[in-house]
């Protein structure tokens, strides 16, 4: 565990308290005594679960390696599987990694957002971060806490999702606490994840084939429509075990309840199993039986997605046997929430 001596904050009294016998992290508001503390916390190599607009980050300073290698150590995650680089600017990316025309307008057109760049890497960016890679993968993310924090501190953050490895990604603070608690001091409270699913990632280092690595919280059409651009979709080049891209692992994102994917639509009432969480895109007609989770009233992608993994925690939590969740449509949002179910539903 990172000791708070380090940071010369040992005056500060903060009650880690305890859920079901297991000792938690400390869950604090994004005030400026609190950002200021947590700023600290991170300069000294600590670990801080941190809000984004995806999903909650468990970050360190990038520049760090030991406090990196933590990171890996918490997460139960294969140091072969590279980490993001959160960054306040475009300037801040500049000087971590260089460049092309595209990329730069991609980042011009999408920062701050939910969106990674692949970009051959400085130095600087030790080689635990990118998992020995010569790229390294950098986002800047919109939301206003986690721009608060980093606005004020001269490293970049690496953050994977704040999750043990594979499972579901964290969208609360209550999630990272609950799946997580045990092996962090801090978390930062920013409230529920806006997006709810992980950024996009595309490697546009070849300027004339830019790659979608992953399908992500901006829809492959909407990159497209606003650059000008085709992508190439190379998001369903699935691994097994450990990759070089992380989300790519093939079992990803899983609940620990086994989930079956289901092409042919689900209708009420013939989910009759009890015993089975049935998940579904739209709110069917009529009052629902407590198993069936929707996830948009008016069939909304962007609300489904932004909903997808607090259904899952929530499934979870409650014990159902199985999941059956209906595959969604092929567009939007859609192409990210089928990535992420598909692989949950992988052995
Ligand atoms: P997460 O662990 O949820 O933050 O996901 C991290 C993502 O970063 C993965 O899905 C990877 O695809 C991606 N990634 C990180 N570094 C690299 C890199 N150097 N090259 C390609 N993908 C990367
Ligand atoms: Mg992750």
């Amino acid at each position: 565990m990172y000791d708070l001596r380090l940071a010369g904050i040992l005056s500060t009294q903060i009650t880690r308290y305890k859920f079901s016998g297991i000792c938690m992290a400390s869950l604090l508001n994004p005030t400026d005594e609190n950002l200021n503390l947590l700023r600290n916390v991170l300069k000294s190599g600590g670990l801080v679960a941190v809000p984004t607009e995806t999903v909650y980050g468990l970050a360190a300073n990038a520049f760090d390696a030991e406090a990196c290698a933590r990171i890996f150590t918490a997460k139960g995650r294969p140091t072969n599987d590279p980490l993001i680089c959160h960054i306040a600017s475009l300037e801040v990316a500049e000087s971590i990694s260089s460049f092309n025309e595209l990329s730069r307008k991609l980042a011009r057109l999408f920062w701050p957002g939910p969106l990674t760049l692949i970009l051959p890497k400085a130095k600087t960016v030790p080689d635990i971060v990118t998992a020995g890679l010569e790229s390294v993968a950098i986002r800047c993310p919109m939301h206003s806490v986690f721009q608060q924090l980093i606005s004020e501190i001269d490293f970049p953050l690496a953050a994977p999702s704040a999750n043990p490895f594979a499972y579901i990604s964290p969208t609360t603070a209550t999630h990272v606490n609950e799946n997580l608690g045990e092996h962090i001091d801090y978390i930062l409270d920013g409230g529920p994840c806006e997006l709810g699913l992980e950024s996009t990632i595309i490697d546009a280092r070849d300027e004339s084939s830019p790659l979608l690595l992953r399908h992500g919280a901006l829809s492959q059409e909407e990159i497209e429509t606003t650059a000008g651009i085709r992508l190439i979709d190379k998001s369903s080049n699935i691994t097994q075990g450990p990759s070089v891209a992380p989300g790519s692992a093939l079992k990803h994102y899983s609940p620990k309840t086994g989930l079956t994917l289901s092409a042919a639509p689900i209708e009420e009432p013939a989910a009759v199993n009890p015993d089975t969480a049935y998940l579904l895109w739209k709110k069917p007609e009529g009052k629902n039986a407590e198993n069936i989770f929707w996830l948009s009233a008016s069939g909304s992608l962007t609300e489904a997605a932004s909903r997808l993994y607090a259904a899952l925690h929530e499934i979870d939590q409650l014990g159902y046997q199985q999941i059956i969740a209906q595959t969604f449509p092929e567009q939007g949002m859609g192409n990210a929430i089928n990535d992420r179910l598909r692989r949950a539903a992988a052995k």
